[in-house]
């Protein structure tokens, strides 16, 4: 066991409530903040699309992803959004992003995305077993829909990657994937069935009883605003509602408002909201029986414990922003292109903020300019999957345990430097 400290986690979204029970694990006396109670509709790992997507290791930044984006821009039922007026704000995130898309770079990338995805169902398993969030895992394939192979075959420089680092995955012609699913119209024509991954029937559900078995094993969960992180010599501090506490070791799991506090101590993180939204059909007439990714609209459908959950889209606009009408057409409109037939009774509208880094990696470590503080965020897409994973990393470096794994594409400091 390590020697026991007192450690502050700050936010109680996915990573933050897995670095505070892989710390309680090892035996720290920790204390999990957050402005809001675990598994809260405000928080992104709430209405997620609770996938566990150990396969999602191509970013979306690509070659030749710049040329798709006037279109998808301009189709109103395309899968990007941008609030025009922002573009000068998101100009410092979205040049590197751009750039992060040759060739050799998303390579690069995607073999950091698998050191943190490749086991991650096992991952959540190893957290979750023999607690009450266990009953929301639920493991099987996860398919992607097209309208046919040709449009497959337009994602065959992803499928290919994601081959050499293991992935398997069953093609399906038109007549095999509507003896699956008759449900399906003929829009779709093709799919790609991917191996082993899970998925959550209720992520909100699943934070919160996490959090729970946190608390259960005697860890403590303080609801409250950090306001404030600052180094001090000997022990770092935190201002929650104003009064300062002290800790041994501080892990900001903030998602995208780590932001803030990160530059507080002097880092640059140029980290973005990629705005997402959800739309859950209550008491639908059926739902798939597994996940699908709807792989032209670019959202993924989950047949959750509250409906069907309609999940994806990106929109750039800043995190205070209000959410926007147009995205939830869009899902409207694309789920009856396939699901002509679907009917259900209402629906939930959320919005949520990926925390987004311009290399689309995750910032895990201590900082290198605050000692005792580490960092746990920024997993834009795949935060769920990674979430568990990014906790036990957290708790092996303040344990002094070698993660076998060079973790520098993940350091704290790699933009200070731009
Ligand atoms: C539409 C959509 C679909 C997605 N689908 C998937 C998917 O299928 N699979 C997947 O792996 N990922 C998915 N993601 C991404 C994933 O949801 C996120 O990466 C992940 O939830 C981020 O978790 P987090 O714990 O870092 O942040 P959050 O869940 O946002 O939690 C951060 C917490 O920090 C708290 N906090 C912030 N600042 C302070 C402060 N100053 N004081 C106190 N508390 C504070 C907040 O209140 C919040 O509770 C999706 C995202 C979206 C938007």
């Amino acid at each position: 066991m390590a020697t026991p400290l007192r450690i502050a986690v700050v936010g109680a979204g996915i990573v933050g409530v897995s670095s505070a029970e892989w710390l309680r694990r090892d035996g720290h006396e920790v204390t999990l903040i957050d402005r809001i109670d675990p598994g809260d509709p405000k928080q992104t790992s709430y209405g997620n699309a609770g996938l566990l997507a150990r396969t999602a290791i191509v970013p979306v930044s690509t070659p030749g992803f710049m040329r798709h984006v006037p279109k998808m821009l301009l189709d109103k039922d395309g899968p990007l959004f941008l609030r025009w007026s922002y573009l000068p704000k998101l100009l410092p995130w979205l040049v590197p992003f751009i750039r992060n898309g040759r060739e050799d770079r998303v390579r690069e990338i995607a073999g950091s995305l698998d050191y943190i995805l490749g086991d991650s169902v096992d991952q959540h398993f190893a957290l979750a077993r023999g607690t009450s969030a266990e009953k929301y895992l639920t493991t099987g394939d996860y398919a992607y829909i097209y309208k046919n192979r040709d449009s497959f075959a337009k994602d065959a420089f992803g499928f290919a990657l994601r081959k050499e680092y293991g992935a398997q995955w069953e093609e399906l012609d038109r007549k095999q994937l509507h003896d699956f699913d008759p449900n399906l119209n003929d829009n779709s024509g093709f799919a790609a069935v991917l191996k082993d991954h899970g998925w959550l029937s209720n992520p909100g559900g699943y934070v919160a009883a996490l959090a729970n078995a946190f608390k259960e094993g005697g860890g403590r969960f303080l609801k409250g605003e950090v306001d404030a992180i600052s180094p001090q010599e000997t022990r770092p501090n935190l201002s929650i509602n104003g009064e300062t506490r002290q800790f041994d070791r501080i892990v900001i799991a903030s998602g995208v408002w780590s932001r803030k506090m990160a530059e507080q101590l002097g880092h640059k993180v140029p980290m973005e909201a990629e705005r997402g939204y959800h739309m859950v059909l209550k008491n639908p007439a059926f739902k798939p029986a597994i996940p699908y990714m709807l792989a032209e609209a670019k959202f993924v459908l989950t047949p959750m414990d509250s409906g069907l959950r309609c999940a994806g889209l990106v929109e750039f606009g800043g995190i205070d922003a209000p959410a926007s009408a147009a995205p939830y057409g869009v899902f409207e409109r694309k789920l009856r292109s396939v699901y002509p037939s679907l009917t259900w009774d209402g629906v939930e509208k959320w919005m949520g903020r990926r925390p987004s880094t311009p290399d689309s990696l995750p910032m895990i470590g201590e900082s290198t300019r605050a000692k005792g503080i580490f960092f746990a965020f920024g997993a834009q897409h795949i935060g769920l999957t990674s979430g568990p994973k990014t906790g036990r990393i957290i708790a092996d470096l303040i344990a002094g345990r070698s993660p076998n794994h060079d973790l520098t594409p993940f350091s704290t400091d790699r933009f200070d430097r731009s």
